[in-house]
């Protein structure tokens, strides 16, 4: 009888994660390691193939026990899941991952696109569970995005659909980091957010402002921390109710750590921009809801991918 395990990898810019996983997504063992800095391609391979084989061995498996490899990626990764296109936070663009882990494992690997693979494993186990038609945004440093239409994952051309963080959502609004003017990005990031703040507050000091301590000032109602992220959340409602004329969504689904300290106060604001629409009145409702499977969704997504026939 063949065997229905799975392995999952976050290949990530701070850290590569991989689980071991039954076919219904139970994850049975783990291990991750941190990136090593400015590491080559071949270094990042090694890395990889070692948390692959810790999460087979701690169930005392074998590779020959594993039916396939899926692997989340940053950046743009070709259609076909062979080839990181480009990667602006880990040095792979251009390399051939998939064939060169295959060759190393013998084993069948399929890559895609982390917060792709991210909305995927919300689809599958999290959030989404069961929606056909769904678009996910995940603010953080960027604004990271993923769409899945009639139940199956949108790539685009060249595999850079859903770069939901660059639709230009105010043309005179500042510039991104991408070139471009007004990008959603460039209002509703948790970096775009910070330098708000840190605007508002005449600061000279640029650090980090973390995710908890967004969530603390609305509870004590700061009043410039509460306007950035009333700001923020509108712009995203705006981007929302764009994306849900270009889609027609059962819902949006959020994720990422600014989602889980704040999105008690983001959502029902994205949700009164989506209930105004006078164009889907009679049509049907469409919901904002909250990721539920955190660091475990691009993983469990890089199962499902790889599972896929
Ligand atoms: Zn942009």
């Amino acid at each position: 009888m063949p065997s229905n395990f799975y392995v999952g990898v976050d290949v990530g810019g701070t850290k590569i994660s991989a689980a071991l996983a039954d076919h219904k997504g139970k994850i049975l063992s783990r291990d991750k390691t941190a990136t090593p800095r400015g590491a080559k391609p071949k270094q990042i391979l090694k890395v990889i193939t070692g948390v692959i084989k810790s999460v087979v061995a701690q169930r005392g498996l074998r590779l020959k026990d594993i039916r396939g490899v899926g692997l989340g990626a940053p950046g743009i990764i070709d259609p076909e899941g062979r080839r990181v296109v480009s990667a602006p936070n880990i040095s792979l663009s251009g390399y051939p991952l998939a064939g060169k882990l295959e060759k190393l494992l013998g084993l069948k690997v399929r890559l895609g696109n982390d917060v792709n693979l991210g909305v995927l494993g919300e689809q599958w186990l999290g959030g989404a569970k069961g929606a056909r038609n769904l678009v996910g945004i995940f603010p953080g440093t960027g604004v990271g995005g993923g769409v899945i239409v009639d139940g199956t994952l949108l790539l685009g051309a060249h595999g850079a659909a859903a770069e939901l963080g660059h639709l230009i959502v105010d043309p005179a609004g500042p510039l991104c980091g991408c070139g471009n003017r007004g990008c959603l990005e460039a209002f509703s990031s948790r970096t775009a957010i910070e330098r708000e703040i840190h605007r508002a507050r005449g600061e000279r000091d640029k650090s980090r402002i973390k995710s908890k301590v967004l969530a603390k000032g609305l509870k004590r109602k700061d009043r410039i921390i509460t306007r950035a992220l009333r700001r923020a959340s509108e712009h995203l409602g705006s981007a929302c109710v764009s994306l849900r004329h270009a889609f027609d969504p059962e819902l949006f689904l959020f994720g990422g750590g600014l989602i889980e300290a704040c999105g008690g106060f983001i959502l029902p604001i994205v949700q009164r921009a989506l209930d105004r629409d006078p164009f889907f009145k009679r049509v049907g409702r469409c919901r904002a809801v909250a990721s539920q499977l955190g660091d475990d969704a691009v993983l469990l997504g890089a199962v499902a991918l790889a599972r896929r026939p």
